[in-house]
C-alpha cells in the first residue's frame, strides 16, 4: 500500500527543524531512519501531513564515553554503529549485548537508536536495555532542553511524553558508581524477528555486592517493562545462586505477556525467568574470572 500524500522538509538545523514541526501543528512527524515510520505510514497507521527529516542535520551522528562517566548516543546515531563499536563494547555492555540482536542487518543500517526509543514499540529491544541502565532522553523543543529518565519518557504503547515540536536530541546513559556488568538475551521465532519476549540487565558492583541494578523486559507487556522488584532484590548482597532465583522469580511476576502467534502467556513468563538466571549466572562467572 502507499502512504497518505505528505509534505517533505529536510531542514539543516534543530532550530528549523523545531520550527517545521510547530508549524506542522501535530500533523507533522520526524523522520529518522525511517525504519518504524515508514512501514507505518504504508499501512496508514501514520498518515502524517508533513515529515521532517533530520538526517541532513550535522553533528547528531555520534556516540562517545565523557570523562565524568556518562555515555551518549546522538539522535542520528545508527543501529549499526552500535553493533561494530569498541567503545560501546568497552563501556556498556547491556548495549554492546542488545546491539546485533535488533532486527536484521538492512534495518540496523537505517534505523537509530533514539529513534527506535522515541518509536516506544514494547517489542523494541533498545528502550528494556535503556530502563535497564536508568538511561534519559535528552529533547529540545521551542523553549530550550529538557531531560527526562527512559522510565517516565515512555507513556503506553507507541507513545512517549515529547510535545509535537520536541526532538529528541541524544540519549545519555549515567555514570556507574561501581563496575559495570550487564547482558541481553532475546528469544525470537527467527534471525531479524520481534522479540517473544526479551530481558535487559545491568549492573553495578562494588566487590562482590551489587550495588545498582536494573532489569528491562521486551515484548511481555503493553510497554516495555521495568522490573524494579526483581532488580532491587539484587542490591546489596552478592550474586548467590539464591539471589539469582529470586531476582528471576520475581521478573517472572513482572510480566505483563499475551498469549499469541509466539507463545502462551506461561511461555513468555518463563523464558524471562531463564533469561535473567542465564544472564545473571554469566556475570557472575564473568565475575569470578575477571577477579
Ligand atoms: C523488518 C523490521 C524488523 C524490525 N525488528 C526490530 C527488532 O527486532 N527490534 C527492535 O527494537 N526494532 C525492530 N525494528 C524497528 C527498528 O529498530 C527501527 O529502526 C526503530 O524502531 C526506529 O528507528 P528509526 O530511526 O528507524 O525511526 P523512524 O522510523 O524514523 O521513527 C520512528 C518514530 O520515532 C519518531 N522519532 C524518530 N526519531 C526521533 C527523534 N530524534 N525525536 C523525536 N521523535 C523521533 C518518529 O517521528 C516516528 O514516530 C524493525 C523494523 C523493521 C522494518
Amino acid at each position: 500500500m502507499y502512504p497518505s500524500r505528505f509534505n517533505y522538509e529536510s531542514p539543516k538545523t534543530i532550530e528549523e527543524a523545531i520550527a517545521l514541526l510547530t508549524k506542522g501543528n501535530g500533523e507533522a512527524k520526524i523522520l529518522a531512519g525511517g525504519m518504524s515510520l515508514i512501514p507505518m505510514m504504508k499501512l496508514r497507521f501514520a498518515s502524517p501531513e508533513m515529515l521532517v527529516d533530520i538526517n541532513n542535520i550535522p553533528d547528531l551522528n555520534y556516540h562517545r564515553a565523557d570523562a565524568d562517566g556518562t555515555f551518549h548516543i546522538g539522535a542520528l546515531c545508527r543501529h549499526s554503529d552500535l553493533e561494530k563499536s569498541s567503545i560501546l563494547a568497552q563501556h556498556q555492555p547491556t548495549l554492546a549485548a542488545t546491539a546485533p540482536l535488533v532486527a536484521d542487518p538492512i534495518v540496523r543500517n537505517r534505523g537509530t537508536f533514539v529513534g527506535s526509543v522515541c518509536h516506544a514499540d514494547p517489542q523494541g529491544d533498545w528502550a528494556s536495555a535503556m530502563i535497564a541502565l536508568d538511561g534519559m532522553i535528552v529533547a529540545q523543543g521551542p523553549k530550550g532542553r529538557r531531560t527526562i529518565a527512559v522510565r517516565d519518557f515512555v507513556t503506553g504503547p507507541f507513545q512517549n511524553v515529547l510535545a509535537s515540536n520536541e526532538i529528541a536530541i541524544e540519549a545519555i546513559i549515567p555514570a556507574t558508581k561501581g563496575i559495570r556488568f550487564g547482558g541481553y538475551l532475546k528469544l525470537e521465532r527467527r534471525i531479524g524477528d520481534f522479540a517473544t519476549a526479551g530481558v535487559a540487565v545491568a549492573l553495578e558492583l562494588s566487590g562482590a555486592s551489587v550495588i545498582r541494578a536494573g532489569i528491562g523486559l521486551t515484548g511481555v507487556g503493553s510497554s516495555t517493562v521495568n522490573a524494579t522488584d526483581a532488580a532491587q532484590s539484587l542490591v546489596g548482597s552478592p550474586l548467590t545462586s539464591e539471589a539469582i532465583e529470586r531476582a528471576a522469580d520475581l521478573a517472572a511476576q513482572a510480566a505483563q505477556p499475551r498469549s499469541d502467534h509466539r507463545g502462551s502467556a506461561a511461555y513468555k513468563k518463563q523464558v524471562v525467568r531463564t533469561f535473567v538466571v542465564r544472564i545473571l549466572t554469566e556475570i557472575n562467572s564473568t565475575k569470578t574470572k575477571a577477579a
